[in-house]
């Protein structure tokens, strides 16, 4: 198939071009490079510098493409910048999507797998999360992604040949097994970099947000999938789309790692005792959160091949170590 990759530069978008180009799929790449990197870009993708909001001449790269179906990575992704600058929030993640829709209704672009986030749940009454609870965010990054998948809904219910798969992602993870993708955010705030960065000396230390949770260790809970798993169930969830379809699955591996599991593993794997203090609670995270993974697995027969916590980080300091600057020393 013909396949547009939204936030191809960026951590997840990269690793998706990577492995639907190994899958044999044509694949187009847009990012307007705010946050992504231009090394993380697929040699054998047709790129653009393009930016959601550009409707027209993202109807003009759909139409010259012959794109299928539409993956959709590009957004900001982070919890507490969302709580400070919301109406950026709005502005990139969902009025970029409306936009990006308006311009697959006009290049008659009929699928779309949308990269949607466990934000959406909020705080959930009971874990394990299935597909079917509530979904009230407690945060603007939550709302953003949750009103995509409500325009997604209503464009499916009016248009019969249009389709699509909002996979709500847990805590993604890990870099390409083979070396060639990592993972490199500015600022990093993500666990397991902060970790790996402090391993490598380039942090003093880890600080633990909050000991004090509801917990059996008092530190919050996350279900960690590795980013080649993810993408997997992406290019399975593209190819199962039929007409009128509106898909939505959870996308973790089902089970739980608090923080202090995390370091523990971290310190395993890195073999460095690297220095950990307790900090407050960071604002907006709930203390649990794991997904009931059943529904992905039965329908499309997704099946994640890292259940390991180790061996994920473990694929993760591949990259660091022999990338301590991340991107910033790549060229292709
Ligand atoms: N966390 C932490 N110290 C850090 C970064 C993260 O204790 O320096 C905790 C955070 O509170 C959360 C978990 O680690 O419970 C995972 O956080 P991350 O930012 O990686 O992902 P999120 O769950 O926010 O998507």
């Amino acid at each position: 198939m013909n396949v547009l990759v939204t936030g191809g530069a960026g951590y997840i978008g990269s690793h998706a071009a990577k492995a639907l180009i190994e899958a044999g799929h044509r694949v187009s790449i847009i990012d307007n490079l705010e946050r992504g990197h231009a090394a993380a870009v697929h040699p054998q993708a047709h790129f653009q510098k393009l930016d959601l909001r550009e409707t027209q001449a993202l109807t003009g790269l759909l139409q010259q493409q012959a794109i299928d179906c539409v993956m959709h990575f590009a957004a900001l992704a982070y919890v507490g910048e969302s709580v400070q600058q919301p109406l950026r929030y709005y502005d990139n993640n969902t009025a970029g999507s409306l936009s990006l829709m308006k311009a697959m209704a006009d290049a008659n672009v009929p699928r779309m797998v949308f990269s949607s986030t466990c934000a959406t749940y909020g705080i959930p009454q009971t874990m394990p999360i299935v597909e079917t609870m509530p979904q009230r965010p407690i945060n603007p990054y939550g709302w953003s992604k949750l009103f995509v998948e409500r325009m997604l809904a209503d464009q499916a219910a009016a248009v019969p040949e249009f389709a699509f798969t909002a996979l709500r992602y847990f805590n993604v993870a890990g870099c390409a097994a083979d070396g060639s993708l990592g993972e490199d955010h500015d600022p990093e705030t993500h666990l397991i970099p902060v970790m790996l960065e402090a391993a490598l000396g380039k942090r003093e230390q880890v600080s633990i947000f909050g000991e004090d949770y509801p917990t059996p260790d008092g530190t919050c809970i996350r279900d960690y999938i590795h980013v080649e798993d993810l993408v997997d169930a992406h290019i399975l969830a593209m190819e199962a789309l039929k007409d009128g379809d509106a898909r939505f699955y959870n996308l973790g591996i089902g089970r739980g790692y608090s923080v202090r599991q995390m370091v523990d593993a971290a310190r395993a794997v890195t073999g460095v005792n690297f220095a950990i203090t307790t900090g407050p609670r960071r604002p907006g995270d709930p203390p649990e959160l794991y997904a009931n993974a059943d529904l992905i697995q039965r329908e499309l027969g997704f099946k994640p091949r890292y259940t390991d916590i180790e061996r994920i980080i473990e694929t993760a300091w591949q990259w660091f170590k022999t990338h301590p600057d991340g991107y910033a020393a790549t060229t292709r």
